[in-house]
């Protein structure tokens, strides 16, 4: 279904509505079916030549038969070799990083559409590459090929896993495949950051390796935090661990066992105590609170409550009541990280839910830092979607 295009043939034309087009002038790199009016002929996945209804050219972009979002952008210009231009990309993507990612050796290396990749997202776990393909176009074979040539050559790496995402390659009508080793024989390793150790294993059941976004909030939470800790939603541990050099307790708390047993091994790797808790966030907060406990550095880092746009405000009252209870439960002086990692919720609306919770609970808030996703996840401007992560530091001054 999805042949090798030869590198010089003339890739076949999309010509999209004025609609479009205007969003393409307007930075944007994606354009909806509903805009594509001439494609029914192109294959899954091809490599296409974009104009808009007159035939102006309007640049070169991978194609998708299934998506929402039919034409993803790569190129302004004519491509005339797909092969060598993903290999380029792929090694800007790393010079990028060596630029922007100090005291890891685990970042993203490529981040889809913020490096250019659009489909494409590869991270990096010390000597292990784990891979994830959203599109048609990066799961051609030949495209595949490269990839994994590319960053083989790049990182010499122990180990390539690929970690497929069933949903999507429904959505995009390709056919199942199962999450693994792609090469090498090595699938679990043992990573740094900011001096925090980590296992991972990149097989085992959990739907993610680490949240790598949230590289450079840990070690901004960690020079705020102090006293009795709290991390609501600490997964395999990222915030409490970082805390726990600067407080003299910490608590982590999450729903997934089998996140806690990692959490659990992360404390032993690193020597650092930490009370670990199974439970529902939601029940325990308003347990504690109930109870009068009290806290002088509480994190909050649920999952992304808005999936989607019509579950945003069911979102956002989700979001309102877990700061809600956690400023109720922090002493006079004490810090709040809080984060939202779903794109639908912008930065604006999230700062306005926490404004809320603090008028509700009473509180005067200071913010200390507005922060967003760490520097391997960037974002480019004009395409709004790239930018996800919200993280607020802030402290209660009264
Ligand atoms: N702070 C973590 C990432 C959190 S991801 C880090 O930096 O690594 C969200 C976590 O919330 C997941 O580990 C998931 O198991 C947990 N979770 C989801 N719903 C929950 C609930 N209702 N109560 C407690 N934990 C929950």
């Amino acid at each position: 279904m999805l042949d090798l295009i030869p590198a010089h043939a003339e890739p076949p034309t999309v010509k999209i509505s004025s609609r479009g087009a205007k969003r393409l002038k307007d930075g944007h790199v994606w354009v909806y079916r509903s805009d594509a009016v001439s494609a029914e002929s192109v294959a899954p996945g091809a490599l296409v030549r974009v104009s808009d209804e007159r035939g102006r050219f309007l640049g070169t972009a991978l194609y998708s038969s299934a998506s929402q979002i039919a034409v993803r952008m790569i190129s302004r210009e004519a491509v005339e070799d797909f092969d060598q231009l993903l290999r380029a990309r792929l090694r800007e993507a790393a010079a990028y990083r060596e630029k922007v990612v100090s005291d890891s050796n685990a970042y993203r290396v490529a981040f889809g559409e913020g490096d250019l990749l659009p489909g494409l997202i590869v991270d990096r776990y010390n000597d292990l590459l784990s891979l994830q393909i959203l599109t048609q176009a990066i799961d051609a074979d030949p495209v595949r090929s490269a990839v994994l040539s590319e960053i083989s050559a790049l990182f010499e790496p122990s180990g390539i896993v690929e970690r497929v995402d069933a949903r999507v390659r429904e959505l995009e009508k390709l056919p199942p495949r199962s999450s693994g080793l792609l090469q090498g024989q090595k699938s679990s390793t043992v990573f740094t950051m900011n001096g925090v150790q980590f296992e991972f294993d990149a097989l085992a059941g959990q739907k993610t390796g680490a949240f790598l976004d949230q590289r450079e909030n840990y070690a901004a939470a960690a020079r705020y935090a102090y006293g009795e800790a709290l991390d609501v939603f600490c997964y395999h541990g990222g915030f409490a661990l970082h805390l726990a050099p600067k407080c003299s307790h910490v608590t982590g708390v999450d729903s997934s066992r089998p996140a806690l047993e990692v959490a659990d091994q992360n404390s032993a790797l690193n020597h650092r105590e930490v009370e670990w808790i199974e439970a529902n966030a939601f029940d325990l907060l308003r347990d504690y609170a109930d109870a009068g406990k009290k806290y002088d550095t509480i994190v909050l880092d649920p999952p992304a409550f808005a999936k989607t746009k019509s579950s945003l405000p069911t979102a956002l009252r989700g979001y309102k009541e877990l700061n809600l209870r956690a400023l109720k439960m922090l002493r006079p002086g004490g810090v709040l990280v809080t984060c939202s990692c779903s794109y639908h919720v912008g930065a604006a609306e999230f700062l306005g839910v926490v404004a809320e919770a603090a008028r509700d609970a009473r509180r005067s808030l200071r913010i200390l830092e507005s922060r967003t996703q760490a520097k391997d996840h960037p974002i480019l401007l004009n395409v709004p979607e790239t930018a996800y992560l919200k993280c607020l530091i802030l402290t209660v001054s009264s």
